[in-house]
């Protein structure tokens, strides 16, 4: 049975993100950001039909339809928010995908996650030699840096998405330009210290984007961790959670392990690293953690970091949550209501430990 995520510190307190009839300023802002984003999501939900064989006209009409049904849902809400309760960004994305989903578009970023994995998995060798070149403190700079410039590939992003639409980002330039220290939330000291200093017993990551942000931002840190993060005590595990479902362009957990033998090969030197990988029971950019899988739980029940990586996942969602154990947010911020929200600019980083 789904229930609460076993490292959360007061889960009947928890609540994963704020309340959108509440909030008439985000609320216009979400609904805008929804309607914005679903041609460009459709359109890549009808190449991908397309590509497995669906006849053209058909798909844009199935596409043309599942529009008009999710606007019309969007429309209701906004008519009238206080009728429908609360309802948050995680409501919107369950009718958003759910409406995709029955509408036989079950992952339309599936051709992209597969370019831009393969195209990272490349350069993944070269993003690891140039860690382990490095003395241990800057390695640890280097790995959250690396975070920092793989989330950039976001296809729930609007400004990203059209930047990335046709061509991938370019990891080493993104993280060339990385905004200087202080970062808009920079608790990378504290974080620097805790990891060099003492031992973990193991870590759980909540992954989000595919491509640049699994293969050259997460496995690295992942890679380090499982190395590094026992001090001297040999390797401790590391648990990588995706979703159930695709939504986006996130990585699942079945796009990760079906990927695994692919990245053992580009990078021999995960393969006797104690990494495993488990889906989290949730099927949306956000998480919630009130109701995740058992198989997550029990993964995660000996943990004593957790890390909740990419904007949904850290930011608007779980930006507040406390945990029993030692937690990392991180994130760029690639959409100008959230930046605006913490006082900061589009592509600013956060870096929260406590
Ligand atoms: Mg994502």
């Amino acid at each position: 049975m789904p229930g609460p995520f076993c490292k959360l510190a007061d889960p009947a307190a928890y609540r994963a993100t704020w309340d959108l009839t509440q909030d008439a300023h985000f609320r216009e802002v979400f609904l805008d950001f929804f309607r914005t984003q679903y041609p460009t999501l459709l359109k890549f939900a009808v190449q991908a039909a397309i590509a497995r064989g669906a006849d053209p006209s058909e798909a844009q009409a199935r596409a043309d339809h599942c529009q008009t049904e999710f606007f019309h849902r969007l429309d209701r809400y906004a008519a009238d928010p206080a009728r429908h309760g609360p309802t948050t960004i995680l409501t919107i994305d369950h009718w958003r995908d759910g409406l995709l989903r029955e509408h036989g578009f079950a992952d339309p970023f599936i051709d992209l996650k597969s370019r831009e994995n393969a195209a990272a998995t490349k350069i993944l060798p070269e993003v690891c030699r140039a860690i382990d070149a490095l003395e241990e403190p800057a390695q640890v700079r280097a790995i959250i840096e690396g975070v920092f410039a793989g989330n950039i590939f976001d296809m729930g992003s609007d400004a990203t998405a059209r930047r990335f639409g046709e061509r991938g980002p370019d990891f080493f330039a993104t993280r060339a330009k990385i905004p200087p220290r202080p970062w808009l939330i920079d608790d990378f000291d504290a974080l620097a210290r805790r990891w060099l200093t003492r031992p973990y017993r193991k870590a759980v990551i909540f992954v989000d984007n595919a491509g640049s942000d699994y293969l050259l931002g997460i496995l690295p840190l992942a890679r380090w961790l499982a190395r590094h993060g026992g001090r001297g005590g040999g390797p401790i595990p590391v648990v990588l959670a995706g979703n159930q479902l695709p939504t986006l362009n996130d990585m699942t957990a079945a796009d990760m392990r079906a990927g695994w033998p692919v990245v053992l090969e580009a990078e021999p030197s995960l393969r006797d690293l104690p990494i495993s990988i488990v889906s989290t029971g949730t099927s949306e950019p956000l998480i919630d953690l009130a109701s995740v899988s058992d198989e997550l739980n029990a993964a995660a029940d000996d943990a004593d970091l957790v890390i909740l990586e990419g904007m949904g996942r850290g930011i608007e969602s779980n930006l507040h949550a406390r945990f029993t154990c030692d937690a990392l947010n991180i994130a760029m911020l690639k959409f100008p209501a959230v930046a605006q929200w913490l006082g900061g600019q589009m592509y600013d980083v956060v870096c929260r430990f406590r």
